[in-house]
């Protein structure tokens, strides 16, 4: 059997976070009523001319900086024309010849390995408007809230080889765009999406094989599963002696399998040219030293300074910093005095915990730092017990509400009644005579049951320290 090796190119289109869409003033919001934000330039009205918006210019450049690019002083923008019902102008505007930025690299970890992955370019472009497909009564709608909302395309080398790289690379950008307030990258929603272009060789070989390009990819199961399929199909065309065409194919994630959608179109097909409505952008020096200045710390960066100004563990300041959200909880929080290891404790267990089960990310976090911090210190202070605390989180977790109020609103405070404590502490010794002499006669194993009784009659309002220090003065 010969050796085959994986390689695979990703497209990566990120929508950027502007309000307003590239070249006009609509709005960019998702999840709109259909057709609401549009006017004559997102819907292609013959004699309407687009206007650059200068915050997508921006938001390209700091990306590009981020990603290790060169900035192209001059870029201009193309049309790419091709006729589809999404697309009302009968072409796109984008950028071929001369786009923003080109020549970059990110790192990303695998399998405890760093590896550099190039960035061949990165363009500008507008997106298209979106189609809904009835199956039920057999129309197609389109709704033109999408068309005209920026994008950048990130264009990679061809240096990933199996789908760790890809995901590790995918979460790279997501974690570098997030932190710059470029994109939120979601998948699901479409704010980033990646098409993957993959072929294989014979070990050993320098030679690329010939690829195929997979696109309607919405998660990183759905791309790993697909570079999986897609591998195996082409090493088996390789071996029966077959060649792989060049296409573009669809994976479809229910049956596992993919089909071909159209034979590969060339750049050529799509008859470029330069947008004759739209001039030449210039970059400023100062633009790009500005965008330098003012880029914000990034993961890795944040991570080791967690590690020597919090005393982290690489562990848990990986976690914290794995979303840009969670990382200004956790800063947040510090800034309340509160101890970091406890807020780290809490933002990376109970809080990560709701996240995932509730299928939420942390940037749709409710409750306030200050809140979070103030129920640390009602712990730390013996007023709740920790098993209190979770319960009171899981509720300030869904609607933010005041802890100290909570507590004493629901009667949960430790310290509500200690009357009724010294008298169950007193109950439980004089129903477990043994217990005590056995105590009394220096048997300290049995004040952890003696404590566990008192608990569980305080049904866990109550600070287990403060009962065992109680019941050993009452039995000295
Ligand atoms: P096109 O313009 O036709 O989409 P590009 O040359 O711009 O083609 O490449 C698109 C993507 O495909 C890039 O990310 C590139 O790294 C990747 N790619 C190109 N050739 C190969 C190949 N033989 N195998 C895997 N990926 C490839
Ligand atoms: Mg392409
Ligand atoms: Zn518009």
């Amino acid at each position: 059997m010969k050796q085959y090796e994986t390689v695979i190119g990703l497209e990566v289109h990120v929508e950027l976070a502007t309000r307003t869409k590239i070249f006009c003033g609509c709005r960019t919001e998702f999840g709109a009523a259909p057709n609401t934000h549009v006017c004559p330039v997102c819907a292609g009205f013959p004699g309407s001319l687009p206007i650059l918006n200068k915050k997508v210019v921006d938001f390209a450049l700091r990306a590009g900086l981020a990603l290790n690019c060169r900035i192209e002083k001059r870029c201009r923008f193309d049309r790419k024309n091709y006729f589809y019902p999404d697309n009302p102008q009968n072409y796109q505007i984008s950028q071929l010849y001369l786009p923003i930025c080109r020549d970059g690299f990110v790192e990303i970890e695998t399998e405890g390995r760093t590896k550099r992955i190039g960035i061949h370019e990165i363009h500008m472009e507008e997106d298209a408007g979106k189609l809904i497909h009835d199956e039920w009564s057999g129309n197609s709608l389109v709704d033109y809230n999408r068309s005209g909302v920026p994008l950048i395309e990130i264009v990679s080398e061809p240096d990933m080889r199996s789908a760790g790289e890809v995901l590790a690379y995918l979460e790279k950008l997501q974690s570098v765009m997030r932190y710059l307030g470029v994109s939120d990258c979601r998948l699901q929603e479409g704010s980033m999406r990646a098409d993957v272009n993959l072929s294989v060789r014979e070990a050993g070989s320098e030679r690329l094989g010939v690829r195929t390009e997979m696109k309607n990819l919405n998660s990183f199961k759905a791309i790993a599963h697909a570079i999986e399929g897609e591998r195996e199909r082409q090493i088996d065309l390789l071996s029966q002696g077959r060649p792989v065409i060049q296409e573009t194919r669809r994976w479809d994630d229910n049956k596992e399998s993919s089909y071909a959608m159209r034979s590969k179109e060339d750049a050529r097909d799509y008859r470029y040219f330069p947008d004759p409505d739209l001039p030449s952008v210039y970059i400023s020096d100062e633009w790009i030293e500005r965008a330098k200045r003012e880029q914000p710390e990034l993961r890795e960066e944040k991570a080791k300074r967690y590690e020597s100004e919090y005393g982290l563990s690489a562990y848990d300041a990986g976690l914290l910093t794995a979303d840009p959200a969670l990382a200004r909880m956790f800063e947040e929080t510090v800034s309340c005095s509160t101890a970091a290891k406890k807020a780290a404790n809490w933002l990376t267990g109970e809080t990560m915990r709701l996240l995932k089960e509730k299928e939420q990310e942390p940037s749709s976090l409710v409750f306030s730092a200050a809140h979070l911090a103030e129920l640390i210190a009602l712990v730390d202070a013996s007023e709740i017990s920790q098993k209190t605390a979770k319960e009171v989180f899981a509720v300030m977790f869904e609607t933010d509400v005041d802890p100290k109020q909570y507590v004493k609103e629901h009667g949960l405070s430790m310290e509500t009644d200690k009357e009724l404590l010294d008298t169950v502490i007193r109950q439980v010794l004089s129903d477990n005579p043994k217990a005590v002499e056995e105590l009394k006669s220096g048997k300290e194993k049995v004040l952890g049951f003696l404590t566990g009784q008192v608990m569980r009659a305080m049904k866990g309002k109550a600070d287990a320290a403060g009962i065992k220090e109680r019941i050993r003065n009452l039995c000295s």
